[in-house]
Parts: structure tokens; C-alpha cells; sequence
């Protein structure tokens, strides 16, 4: 315990207050300075706690050993001899009077921040810290007196200390009460009304987000140093593996270039080979047509530009005979148009010159003109009582055939009814089917003009007849593939639609199974190819019509636009047309 005051001042409990309006009070640099933290005693000291020699209340006392009388130990340094007994002072036989300590921190005295200053003396302001406290706890309490000034918190240097009471005073009339936007840069400053003022009006930093504080410069440059290296090593790296990549793409370039030289003399090699197979088409072509002229129509391929019915383009020179299709591959074949009017199922399509024809599960055969399909159903003909399965136009004569157990013949000029054939025809054939020990439907059947041979195809079985008049059994394909469903014939191969074991291709000549095509769900129901023999298109119960090149034996297009099983498929000039259980015909 330290006692740093040599001047103090007694006031007593009942001595009336001293006013004061002086609010500044001592700064706590000063307090290093022990003379000037001023001591106010609650109440009059024991004279037994007042030096002899300075006549105050002992600071740091002491006893001197040779007399045992009490000083202040600065005192005692002061005096040769005892002021009482006059005996010899020796202040090398100084000894701490710890009673007198202990007196001396009980005594009762004013808080510092309780007390004003008049001319250099020190009374209780009653505006101040009222509290009496121990000497000795004194700087505990200070230390944490409510009544202890603070700085301004705007401008210390220029405004100094407030008691907490009076600081929110200060701070309405303080001169250097900045703007909000301080933070972000903003230099104004001025009375705390006149702040509000520019916040609300003139602040140019109103708007800004928080920028970052001059603080976090250094912080910031090393983290921005940091990544800066890494982002070079990054690069480092990422330049490498560029050179990596761009040395692969040369030799990749190299690569291409030799495929694509070498595509080239293929594809060459390629058209070499199908000039020669459609000179020697052309020739066996010609040698077959010759029985049937005008069977067919020409016509000007328009699929990638063709959208609708109308922009169709049609030549037709009637007399012309059949010509093969030039078509050159890739090609596709897209959806053109829907011939909707059929109320039932679709069961079968024919066509005579421009005319197509459709019947089905309603026992209507809808006729319609090719040039002029956007117009609708030509012409509906009726007669049928039951569903038409089948119908095969030959000359200007349609004939169609049914449950009704009636084959019509149609005039297809006047698209009247030309005759009703007599049922007995169709059961010579029915005859001959017996003679041969058919026991099984016979669902599938497909005529070979060059040769004039017909093929039935029934269960395990593709029979082939003589069709010269005698209807004689000339030939046999033995099979493990279950009922045909449908057939056909080019100058090379028997294609077979089996019931559930997809596209089986046989040998024309020897008879013998080449080949399967696989693509199909279930039931083949028609099989079509083009006069050339090199594509074949295949419906099934799948909903889909499948495209395949016979010269490749490879699919290369499907066709998924019904919304039903596809049971007949026919071709004119370059439009495929089918025929489907969800009671629509849609050209491709
Ligand atoms: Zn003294
Ligand atoms: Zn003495
Ligand atoms: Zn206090
Ligand atoms: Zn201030
Ligand atoms: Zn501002």
C-alpha cells in the first residue's frame, strides 16, 4: 500500500455540501503524479494516526528501533533526532509499524470521483460518486466507480473526459460526431443533428456496400499473394497438359487424314460395285417388265423437303414401264401425312396408277387419289358385310376379299362395283392346298412372276407352287421358325414374317436359311420390297415399320409412328404407305 498523498483535507459527516457546477475533473496521467489524487477523509483521524514530525497522517510509517516512536519513513530521513525524547535517529534501525498500517486502511474517506475542486481544495460534490469507502480498498473501487470519466469517444484529444451520465450529453452537442458511412470512407463530420442531416441527404457513400478496412490491406495482400501462386502453379500445369494434348490432337489429325483418304477409295470402290450390280439389275429388270407395262408410277423423290400432302410432285407417265428406285443410301424416310376416315382396324392397302386403296375391319374400301391426298377420301365403297382382310388390284379391276365369305371385283375407273366372284374360285384353291397335306393356316403368300411360282408360308413351312394353271407343289422350305406370317421375294432371297421369331431370310435357288434379322417384337404381319430387291421394309404388331438393306443385311431405318400394330405395308414410287390397328394410314 502506497500512500501518495501529502495533503488532505477533513471533512466531517454533518459539514454541509459544497456546491460545485465544476464538472472537469483530474486525467489519469495525473494520477502517476501522487500529489495531485486528492484525499478526503470521511471523518477526523486518532491524533495516535498523525505523524510528529509533519504533522499529517503517517505515510508509509515506521518505528525507529533505538526509541520506539513512529515516523513517515521520508520523515524519519528528514530528522537527526527524535522530536519526542530527542534520542538519535538511526535509519538503518527503520522497522514497518504494521498496526498503524492496518489503522491507517481502516479509516473511511471520499471517493476521487466524488469530490470538486475549488482553488486547489479538494470537497464532496454532491453530484458525484457518494460512496465512502476504506482507505485501503480505495483504488479497487476507482478503479470500476460508475462515477470514473470517459473519453469522448468522437475526438478525446479535443473534448476530454465525461462522467457516463454526462457523455450522452456531450454527444448530442459534440462537434466531431461522424457519419455513419465513416467505415466506408466517408470524412464528415460535425454535430450529431447536422450527421442525421447528411446521412439522410448529401452522404455519397449511402449506397456502398461495407468495403474492406484499411486494416485488412496487409491481411488481404498476403492471402491475395497466396492464392496469386497458387493460380501460377495452376497454370504451370495446365500449360503442360495443353502441349500434351495439342502434340495428340496433331498425330490425331494425321490419323483422320489417312482414314479419311482411305474412306475415299472406298467409297469410290463402293459406287465402282453398284454401277456394276444395277447395270445387271437393270438388265434382268427390263427382261421381267416386259409382261406388264405402266404397273407402276414414277415419281420425283422429294422426302427432305416435302412436309404436307400438297407439295407432293408427282410424274406419272402411265405407259412407263416399272423403274427401279435410284435411291442412294443414307436416305430416310419421314412421316409425310395421316389418311384418317377408317373407323376400324386397317387390315389391308392396294394401289392402281394414283389410286390408293384401303379397307379393313369396317368393311369400307376407302379410295384415294395420290395428286390430291390433302382433299380426303375420293370415294368410300360399300359391299362388304364383314371385314375386308385382303385386296390386290390387277389391271383397271380391284378385288377385295373378306369374312363375308364374297370376293368383289371393283371397277377401278368408275370405282363401282364390277362383280361378285364366284366363291368356287377361291376354293379350287382351297382344293389344291388339300391335295398337298396342308395342316396348318397357310397366312402368308407371295408370287414370283419371273418364275411364275407362288409361295405360301404356313407353320414350319413355305410351300412353292406352280402358278402356269396347274397349281402343282414344285418345292419346299423346311423350316424351324414357327407359323409364316408374312412373305417376300426378291431375284435372290425368300424372306419369311414368322409369329414370334422375327425376319428369317432363306436362299432363292438352294432353299436354305441365310440369315435372321432381329429388331422386331412379336408378329411380322407384312413384308414388303423394293423393285430393286436391295431394301425390304418389315411392320410388325411392335408399332413399328423397320427399313432394311438387303446388300448390307443391316437395319437402317425405323419408323415409329403408330400408335398400333402396323399390319400392312405397300409401296408406290417412292412412298411407303401402312396400314394400322389405331385406324390410321400414314405415307412415308
Ligand atoms: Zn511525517
Ligand atoms: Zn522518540
Ligand atoms: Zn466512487
Ligand atoms: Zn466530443
Ligand atoms: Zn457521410
Amino acid at each position: 500500500m502506497a500512500f501518495l498523498s501529502e495533503t488532505y483535507k477533513v471533512i466531517s459527516n454533518g459539514s454541509p455540501a459544497v456546491k460545485s457546477q465544476i464538472q472537469r475533473l483530474p486525467r489519469d496521467s495525473e494520477k502517476e503524479d501522487g500529489h495531485s489524487v486528492p484525499l478526503v477523509l470521511v471523518e477526523e483521524p486518532s491524533p495516535h494516526l498523525k505523524c510528529t514530525v509533519c504533522k499529517r497522517l503517517y505515510n508509509d510509517p515506521v518505528i525507529s528501533v533505538k526509541c520506539g516512536h513512529t515516523f513517515c519513513r521520508k520523515c524519519a530521513f528528514k530528522v537527526t533526532h527524535c522530536p519526542i525524547d530527542g534520542q538519535l535517529c538511526d535509519t538503518s534501525q527503520l522497522v514497518v509499524n504494521r498496526i498503524v498500517v492496518g489503522q491507517i486502511e481502516d479509516l473511511l474517506i471520499h471517493c476521487q470521483y466524488g469530490l470538486t475542486e475549488t482553488d486547489g481544495d479538494h470537497s464532496p460534490d454532491p453530484s458525484g460518486c457518494q460512496e465512502h469507502i476504506v482507505f485501503g480498498k480505495r483504488e479497487e473501487h476507482e478503479a470500476n466507480c460508475v462515477f470514473a470519466p470517459i473519453l469522448c469517444p468522437n475526438n478525446s484529444g479535443r473534448c476530454g473526459r465525461f462522467r457516463k451520465s454526462e457523455l450522452d450529453r456531450h454527444l448530442e452537442v459534440c462537434q466531431f460526431t461522424p457519419c455513419g458511412h465513416s467505415e466506408k470512407g466517408c470524412e464528415f463530420v460535425s454535430t450529431a443533428e447536422e450527421v442525421r442531416k447528411h446521412e439522410d441527404t448529401t452522404c455519397g457513400y449511402r449506397g456502398l456496400q461495407k468495403s474492406v478496412s484499411f486494416k485488412d490491406f496487409s491481411q488481404q495482400n498476403r492471402i491475395l499473394e497466396e492464392n496469386n501462386k497458387e493460380l501460377r502453379e495452376e497454370v504451370g500445369l495446365l500449360t503442360q497438359r495443353v502441349e500434351l494434348l495439342e502434340g495428340g490432337r496433331e498425330n490425331m489429325q494425321k490419323q483422320l487424314t489417312a482414314c479419311t483418304s482411305s474412306l475415299l477409295a472406298l467409297q469410290q470402290k463402293y459406287e465402282n460395285i453398284q454401277g456394276l450390280v444395277e447395270q445387271l439389275l437393270n438388265g434382268g429388270r427390263n427382261r421381267r417388265s416386259t409382261g406388264s407395262p405402266g404397273s407402276s408410277q414414277e415419281m420425283t423423290r422429294l422426302r427432305s423437303t416435302s412436309s404436307s400432302n400438297t407439295a407432293m410432285v408427282l410424274r406419272s407417265p402411265p405407259t412407263s414401264p416399272s423403274k427401279v428406285e435410284d435411291w442412294q443410301m443414307p436416305f430416310q424416310f419421314k412421316c409425310i401425312g395421316t389418311l384418317r376416315g377408317h373407323k376400324d382396324i386397317v387390315w389391308c392397302l392396294a394401289t392402281q396408277r394414283q389410286k390408293l386403296c384401303s379397307s379393313g375391319a369396317d368393311g369400307l374400301v376407302k379410295v384415294w387419289d395420290m395428286e390430291t391426298l390433302s382433299k380426303g377420301c375420293i370415294k368410300t365403297l360399300e359391299g362388304h358385310s364383314k371385314v375386308v382382310h385382303t385386296m390386290v388390284a390387277s389391271g383397271d379391276i380391284l378385288y377385295t376379299g373378306g369374312s363375308d365369305m364374297s370376293i368383289r371385283a371393283w371397277n377401278m375407273e368408275t370405282l363401282t362395283q364390277h362383280a361378285n366372284v364366284e366363291v368356287w374360285e377361291a376354293k379350287t384353291l382351297t382344293h389344291k392346298h388339300t391335295i398337298s397335306g396342308l395342316h396348318h393356316w397357310v397366312r402368308a403368300m407371295c408370287l414370283n412372276k419371273a418364275k411364275d411360282r407362288l409361295y405360301s408360308g404356313s407353320h414350319n413351312t413355305i410351300d412353292i407352287w406352280d402358278t402356269t394353271g396347274t397349281f402343282d407343289l414344285k418345292g419346299k422350305i423346311d423350316h424351324t421358325f414357327g407359323s409364316v406370317y408374312s412373305l417376300a421375294i426378291t431375284h435372290q432371297y425368300v424372306i419369311a414374317g414368322t409369329y414370334n421369331q422375327n425376319i428369317q431370310v432363306f436362299d432363292v435357288e438352294t432353299k436354305q436359311h441365310t440369315r435372321s434379322f432381329q429388331g422386331h417384337i412379336g408378329t411380322i404381319n407384312s413384308l414388303i420390297t423394293s423393285l430393286s430387291g436391295r431394301f425390304l421394309f418389315s411392320s410388325s404388331i411392335d408399332k413399328a415399320i423397320q427399313i432394311w438393306s438387303l446388300e448390307l443385311m443391316l437395319p437402317i431405318q425405323n419408323l415409329k409412328r403408330h400408335e398400333g400394330s402396323v399390319n400392312t405395308l405397300i409401296l408406290l414410287g417412292d412412298y411407303l404407305i401402312s396400314g394400322s390397328e389405331d385406324h390410321e394410314i400414314k405415307i412415308a
